[in-house]
């Protein structure tokens, strides 16, 4: 049995992209947090951005944060998979770091929004998984945004009011996530994530490993 595990360890398998999208304050960033400690097979994409850094962000972990030029720059030298601009500030997924991964049959997960998520669909709609998370209640979704405490009141305002617009993009989402319960919301995402990483057509070495275990027959 050791043995017929280790083969089917082996199956090459093409990556995925994952995306998680929601307003803020849906807890979402916690959720992607979750899933990198506990899942070593998917790495986040860390995304370029022209906003401030916030307290307790650490560059080069949670963004790249560049100024407008030198994002201007990855734009033209088609350097970025895809960008938009949210809350007055530029963001965008750095393309070599995420073609690297899937290549290498690792998974890629996107904390990344709708206009992101919409060109990710148009650029590779076959590795592409979505996923968008809803706040159970609009108290809910206040009280997460307050409890942050890193943004000022004008921001907090400003990200309550756009996140009806926000959240009028879950019908372009493969599923969707009600965000009651931290845990449960948590065992949805790796539920969904177990059962695409087993779709027939990502796991591009199956066809070598039945052919092996035929000649074996
Ligand atoms: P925050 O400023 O709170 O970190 O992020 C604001 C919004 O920008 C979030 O909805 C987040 O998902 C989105 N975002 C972060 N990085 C990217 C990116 O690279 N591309 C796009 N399209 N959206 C991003």
């Amino acid at each position: 049995m050791a043995g017929a595990s280790a083969q089917h360890k082996k199956i090459a398998r093409r990556g995925l992209m994952f995306v998680l999208s929601s307003p803020s304050g849906a807890g979402k960033t916690t959720l992607s947090r979750m899933l990198l400690k506990a899942d070593r097979r998917i790495t986040l994409s860390i995304s370029v951005t022209t906003r401030p850094k916030r307290p307790g962000e650490v560059d080069g972990r949670d963004y790249h944060f560049i100024d407008t030029l030198r994002f201007d720059d990855l734009v033209k030298n088609n350097e970025l998979l895809e960008w938009a601009e949210v809350f007055g500030h530029r963001y965008g997924t750095p393309r070599r770091p995420v073609i690297e991964a899937l290549q290498a049959g690792r998974d890629v997960l996107f904390d990344i929004d709708w206009q992101g998520t919409q060109q990710l669909r148009e650029r590779a709609r076959d590795d592409l998984v979505s996923v968008f998370i809803l706040p159970p209640t609009v108290r809910e979704l206040e009280r997460r945004l307050k409890s942050r405490a890193q943004d000022s009141k004008a921001v907090i305002h400003s990200r309550m009011a756009k996140a009806a617009g926000e959240m009028s993009h879950w019908p372009e989402y493969d599923y969707v996530i009600v965000n009651r319960d931290r845990a449960q919301a948590f065992a949805e995402i790796r539920a969904i994530l177990a059962a695409e990483r087993l779709k027939r057509e990502r796991q591009i070495g199956l066809s070598s490993f039945v052919r092996a275990l035929q000649a074996k027959l």
